[in-house]
């Protein structure tokens, strides 16, 4: 049974990661879907491989103009929209003073920027019969991380924007809401993988102890598009393996051992 049949719905940064992986369970839940992404080869074989349900759009979500092309496109192919899935980003590692403007620019041009442009384009068209707003931010975006800057501000941006976009379209049927990821298993974490030291670490701060599955991410948007979700709206909703529960002090039971102190 499809959780979201005949839903029409844009995934941008659909054709790799997290993306690509809403992409798949969209579809296997009766969506119709707009891939819509900077990578053309595998948007358009994952649309391809997908079926007739599937589109590729190609878009730079930087880019203002694209997006308005890109909405307007994908509206056309599909009909109208029920679902938009701002899911686009990029990361960036360095310390301010060596950061290089240009970078930060990018960095909150695709992560932040866009969905000001996605949203204004498709929100006319929730606005018909409502819908649901879904943006990929990041547990950087609700605390810091060393080295991040730009990406952190983004994604704390993304966080803010996405409670004042639930307020503003809570009476038109329309929610909105914030997925905040832990360590994910996507190419966007790769350099991350590879590098033990940093993995090692990684793991002793996740209290599941281990990294999350881009479908994993994509079942939490499979919710907040359905009807599942009906009451929900205004949420940072973090999918992390419990690290956002967890205030960094020791893990007392590897030095204390399982005791009880009265
Ligand atoms: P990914 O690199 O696998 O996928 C990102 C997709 O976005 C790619 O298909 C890429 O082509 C597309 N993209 C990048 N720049 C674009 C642009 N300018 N215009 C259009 N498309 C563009 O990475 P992912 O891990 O699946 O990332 C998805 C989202 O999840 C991002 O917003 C990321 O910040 C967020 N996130 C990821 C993690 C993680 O550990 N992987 C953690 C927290 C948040």
């Amino acid at each position: 049974m499809g959780l979201i049949n005949n839903k029409k719905a844009i995934i941008t940064g659909g054709a790799s990661g997290i993306g690509e992986q809403a992409a798949r369970l969209f579809i296997e839940h009766g969506a119709q879907v707009v891939i819509a992404d900077l990578n053309a080869e595998r948007g358009e074989a994952l649309a391809a491989e997908l079926g007739e349900r599937a589109f590729f759009c190609p878009v730079d979500v930087s880019d203002a103009a694209q997006i308005e092309t890109m909405v307007a496109e994908a509206t056309r192919l599909l009909g109208g929209l029920d679902i938009l899935i701002n899911n686009a980003g990029i990361g960036t590692y360095g310390r301010t003073h060596l950061a290089d403007p240009a970078v930060w620019h990018r960095v909150i041009d695709v992560n932040l920027n866009a969905l000001f442009h996605t949203c204004r384009h498709a929100l006319p068209h929730l606005m018909k019969q409502g819908g649901s707003i879904i943006n990929t931010a990041s547990i950087s975006g609700t605390r810091a991380d060393y080295g991040f800057h730009a990406y952190a501000a983004s994604k704390g941006g993304v966080i803010n924007y996405t409670r004042n976009l639930a307020l503003d379209y809570a009476t038109d049927g329309i929610r909105v809401n914030a997925i905040c990821p832990g360590l994910i298993e996507t190419p966007l974490a790769t350099p991350l993988f590879g590098h033990p030291g940093v993995m090692e670490e990684y793991l002793n701060n996740i209290p599941m102890q281990r990294a999350g599955q881009p479908e994993e991410i994509a079942k939490v948007m499979l919710f907040l598009a359905s009807d599942l979700a009906s009451y929900v709206t205004g949420q940072e909703i973090g999918v992390d393996g419990g690290v956002s529960a967890w205030t960094g002090q020791p893990r007392f039971p590897n030095h204390f051992g399982d005791i009880v102190i009265p």
